[in-house]
């Protein structure tokens, strides 16, 4: 834009951010107008409370995702100055000597009134350019919301990855100590097979760290990219209707383009392997299990709480579903407090359940929360179409395939350990060591919504 001409200009009429008319305004609270790009830019990375950057009020939480372009007030302050315009501006037709001032679609160019008359035009649709370049801008910020919406997006898997890529080789470690100690250390001939699995498992973490890496520098960068380009068609909204019609197919291709490369997230799964003659030795424990008809109805709050540990701080964004799903939580009969005991739950295809022992303490508390004491469970759960497998509690994320049918639960009582077995495939899911039981527990199963 012209500089001297913007200096003409009365300062309501200009973004104080970009120093240019405003596109698609937004009003602080302190009464001070911006463009919501502006804002959304300058805010983005801003420390909380973000501030007017004027008089440095402190602005209330602004939710961008449902003001952004919400209103229609586009340009609505470009247009009345667009009278202000100087001729040299606009284009004069060579060989008319007129001012064009109409739109041609089909040649995406400006035209004046007796070109527009001429035969090459006749069949055309002809527009005032004003109201030509007024629907441009609006394609425009259609796309730069869209695009705003993609660089979030991306921005949040950036973060989840970023977070998983920091715990990964802990993960992994983890894992091979859980392993380790499912060798029972009696039988030599396993000692290969211990051997095998383990390095299988370094293996395969360790492609799974490289891709996670690799994402993580792909999300940064795509970030930076859809920033560029969000700026770049912001710039685009305020050049004049001559460069607006030369340049929009052009970037609004790019963009959409862009917004086609949006890196995906890893869902990492480590392989499970059968362990030679786990699911023999813990049959010698076998019992089984009878359910408590009398404890029931009690509201179990841990498929909730889980969906929203995943998804906070977006619990906003889940689907909520109203009308309260279908629990089915059972106990058994028996409560154990010693020795070790081994028995098996079929939890088919589904994909949310949960199963382990708990404490009494824990079943007479309302609600029941994950981040209880006393709850040494698996859980399945299903968030975005991904089935997700944690232990409880503290809640521990399992990166592993999801078991199906028949799941084996083991209590060592004295040694203060909890297993979890692939019946079908004789594999370790996950085992929790080092509790230390003190009370009696009772075995525990729940069901969820399908
Ligand atoms: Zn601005
Ligand atoms: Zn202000
Ligand atoms: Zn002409
Ligand atoms: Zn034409």
């Amino acid at each position: 834009m012209d500089s001297t001409f913007v200096q003409n200009v009365p300062s309501e009429l200009i973004c104080y951010i970009c120093k240019d008319y405003f596109t698609d305004p937004f009003t602080l609270t302190c009464g001070h107008n911006f463009c919501t790009p502006c804002l959304c830019l300058l805010w983005e990375d801003a420390q909380h409370p973000p501030r007017c950057p004027v008089c440095r009020a402190v602005s209330p939480w602004i939710d961008f995702k449902s003001i952004i372009f919400a209103a229609k007030k586009v340009h609505a302050s470009k247009e009345s100055v667009a009278c202000q315009l100087p001729n040299s501006a606009k284009q004069v037709c060579r060989v008319h000597l007129v001012v064009k001032d109409l739109f041609c679609p089909t040649d995406k160019s400006p035209l004046c009134l007796h070109c527009a008359n001429s035969q090459r035009h006749a069949i055309h649709r002809h527009s005032p350019i004003s109201q030509a370049a007024e629907q441009c801008r609006e394609k425009l910020l259609v796309q730069m919301k869209s695009l705003w919406k993609s660089r979030q997006k991306n921005q949040k898997n950036l973060n989840k990855e970023y977070n998983l890529f920091r715990v990964w080789q802990g993960f992994v470690n983890l894992r091979m100590m859980m392993i380790r100690a499912e060798y029972p250390k009696v039988y030599q001939y396993l000692q290969e097979e211990k051997q095998k699995h383990l390095e299988s498992l370094a293996v395969e973490g360790k492609i799974i760290f490289n891709q996670l890496r690799r994402n993580v520098g792909r999300m940064r960068h795509m970030g930076k990219l859809l920033r560029k380009m969000y700026e770049e068609l912001k710039e685009m909204c305020c050049e004049t209707d001559v460069d607006l019609f030369q340049d929009l197919g052009d970037i609004m291709k790019r963009s959409q383009i862009m917004q086609l490369h949006i890196p995906q997230p890893v869902n990492p799964q480590l392989s499970s392997w059968t362990i030679t003659g786990m699911s023999e030795r813990l049959n010698n424990f076998r019992v089984y299990l009878t359910l408590d008809h009398n404890i029931s109805n009690y509201r179990v709050a841990l498929f909730e709480d889980l969906r929203h540990l995943q998804c906070s701080p977006d619990y906003q964004d889940m689907p909520h579903s109203p009308a309260s799903p279908q629990y089915m939580p059972l106990w058994g009969a028996q409560t154990f407090t010693s020795g070790k005991h081994y028995w098996e739950v079929d939890v088919g295809n589904s994909c949310n359940w949960i199963i382990g022992l708990c404490k009494e303490s824990w079943i007479n508390r309302n609600g029941m929360l994950l981040n209880s004491e006393g709850i040494f469970l698996l859980l399945c759960i299903q968030v975005d179409d991904i089935c997700r497998l944690f232990s409880a509690s503290p809640p521990l994320r399992h990166y592993i395939q999801r078991p199906q049918g028949w799941i084996g639960v083991f209590l060592d009582y004295e040694c203060g350990t909890v297993s979890f077995v692939n019946v079908a495939q004789s594999s370790l899911i996950c085992n929790l060591r080092s509790c230390s039981f003190s009370c009696p527990l009772r075995p525990f199963i729940c069901y969820g919504p399908k």
